[in-house]
């Protein structure tokens, strides 16, 4: 196989990494993302271009400020390569098609709703009118089989998370709620389901990690925003594959 086409493809996802990791943490904060530049948050000088390479920067650079020698989060690298892995993974999937184009949405709406939830524990209601947006006019061109199952999609992941809110007086938040509804919109019925079940794994598994680590404690709040995101790009890559082969596994 051609070996430029998926480099590219690579690159260009630790770019928009790079940018979406700007997006999670401004747009909770309400700070324009489009005007102002990048700055040192130690010592406030202004990022130049040669600083702003994804990767290539920080490893340079051994991850500090080259004005103040000052640490910078190992996030930003994180953040840049798992967006570059995410594109990779979709395309080598899916190829250049339409689904591919509905996977890059969605992984674009994953890092940015996973840096803002980890960080301030928001996902901001800006972000998911846009994104409900661009999910409308994608399956507008682009339909599930019957469209409809898009509605019912999205009615299904609002109402399951509403369930819970009202179960668990308050085991997850709004934010999630909606965040439910909006990927219904992508997914469909179906693949809410499955994303459920696997968000619901994955976040219990990252909890009693993060407990047994004790990054945080037994009444701290968990971010639930980033097991859903992964638990939608599994479902949405790899979902049908999964049901198969929970079906010819265990239904002989
Ligand atoms: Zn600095």
């Amino acid at each position: 196989m051609n070996a430029i086409l998926p480099l590219y493809i690579f690159i260009s996802g630790t770019i928009l990494g790079s940018f979406f990791n700007v997006v999670g943490l401004r747009l909770p904060k309400k700070i324009d993302f489009t005007k102002s530049r990048s700055a040192c948050p130690h010592c406030s000088t202004t990022l130049q271009a040669r600083d702003l390479i994804p990767l290539i920067s920080f490893l340079l650079s051994k991850g500090k400020c080259r004005h103040c020698e000052s640490r910078i989060s190992i996030a930003y690298p994180i953040v840049e390569l798992s967006t570059g892995i995410l594109f990779l993974s979709a395309y080598m999937h899916l190829g250049i098609s339409y689904p591919f184009l509905g996977a890059c949405l969605l992984i674009s709406l994953a890092i940015i709703v996973t840096v803002g939830d980890l960080k301030y524990m928001i996902i901001p209601d800006r972000l998911l009118l846009f994104f409900a947006g661009m999910f409308i006019i994608y399956r507008f061109f682009y339909p599930l089989e019957p469209w409809y199952v898009s509605v019912l999609g999205a009615l299904t992941g609002f109402g399951l998370i509403m369930l819970i809110i009202v179960v668990s007086k308050g085991g997850m938040g709004g934010g999630d709620m909606k965040l439910f509804g909006i990927l219904g919109i992508l997914l469909g019925v179906k693949m809410t389901l499955l994303t459920f079940f696997l968000a619901t794994i994955i976040g219990t598994i990252a909890s009693l990690l993060l407990l047994g680590f004790k990054v945080i404690g037994r009444k701290d709040p968990f971010p639930f925003g980033p097991s859903i995101m992964l638990a939608s790009i599994i479902s949405y890559l790899y979902g049908n594959d999964l049901l198969n082969f929970y079906f010819e596994t265990f239904y002989i």
